[in-house]
């Protein structure tokens, strides 16, 4: 097995990731950093290509020519390649780093030889890697895209609407709830386009388009602070759009493409 990349992850919740500054992200650089790591380990037992893993030890100093930085300026630098592969490096890590011990009995949990995930040898519960689906959706009307600004969004940030499953729904009845809480407005002919894993920390993203029913756009206020319609020519300076790797730029790209050419 040929270990690829090693990813040093910190310990703040979204998992930044140790970088030279101004150099090539290192490959098999495990022996020179072996000191720095609380735990770590291959992110698949399978894959000939495997990429490692570490969380950086509670009081570890950051090495001498290297930061950490977030998994979206690692696309920036790196490409969208190293992107992918931290955010799966990040996702076992915490595997590991989350279930240390079983938290229905307390033992100390094992890996699971099968599959990856670990279990407890007292009680026999298993974990796997945590996934939170959440649905993301490209409303039109008439040819215009509903966009909102999330309380959370840098100032002048627009994004197709999001939100997360709750247990015992359908992903038809997530987008319907979701749209009807975010505006206000009602969704009919949802139709799949894709999805895209976001590992900050944890969440799988699944793109519908759907088609307005009834409503006017009304912001919730609280986690939607304004929301509208948007046309392809009238978006206006001021406002910016997510950045260019997110499935929510995708849909809102795809939206544009389909303007253009009149479909
Ligand atoms: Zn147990």
């Amino acid at each position: 097995m040929s270990e690829r990349y090693l990813f040093i992850f910190d310990r703040s919740p979204d998992g930044c990731v140790l970088v030279p500054d101004g150099k090539p992200l290192p490959r098999d650089a495990r022996p020179e950093f072996e000191h720095l790591l609380e735990i770590s380990g291959p992110v698949s037992r399978l894959d000939e290509n495997c990429d490692m893993w570490g969380l950086a030890a509670k009081d570890s100093l950051t090495p001498c020519g290297y930061k950490f930085v977030s998994r979206q300026d690692l696309a920036g630098r790196f490409g969208m390649d190293l992107f992918v592969r931290s955010g799966a490096a990040f996702q076992v890590m915490s595997l590991y780093a989350n279930n240390k011990f079983c938290g229905r009995c307390g033992e100390p949990m094992r890996d699971q030889e099968r599959d990856l995930a670990r279990e407890c040898p007292k009680c026999g519960r298993l974990v796997f890697s945590s996934l939170y689906p959440a649905v993301i959706v490209a409303v039109e009307k008439d040819g215009a895209l509903l966009m909102g600004h999330n309380a959370s969004f840098p100032d002048g940030r627009y994004s197709v609407l999001a939100g997360f499953v709750e247990p015992g729904e359908t992903l038809e009845q997530t987008v319907v709830r979701e749209i009807y809480e975010e505006s206000k407005i009602k969704v009919k002919n949802i139709r799949y386009f894709c999805s895209q894993p976001w590992p900050f920390p944890a969440s799988m993203m699944l793109a519908f388009n759907a088609d307005w029913e009834s409503g006017d756009p009304t912001a919730d206020g609280d986690e939607i602070t304004d929301v509208r319609w948007f046309s392809p020519r009238d978006i206006p300076p001021e406002i910016s759009l997510p950045p260019v790797m997110s499935v929510s730029r995708m849909l809102i790209e795809d939206w544009k493409r389909r303007r253009a050419r009149g479909v």
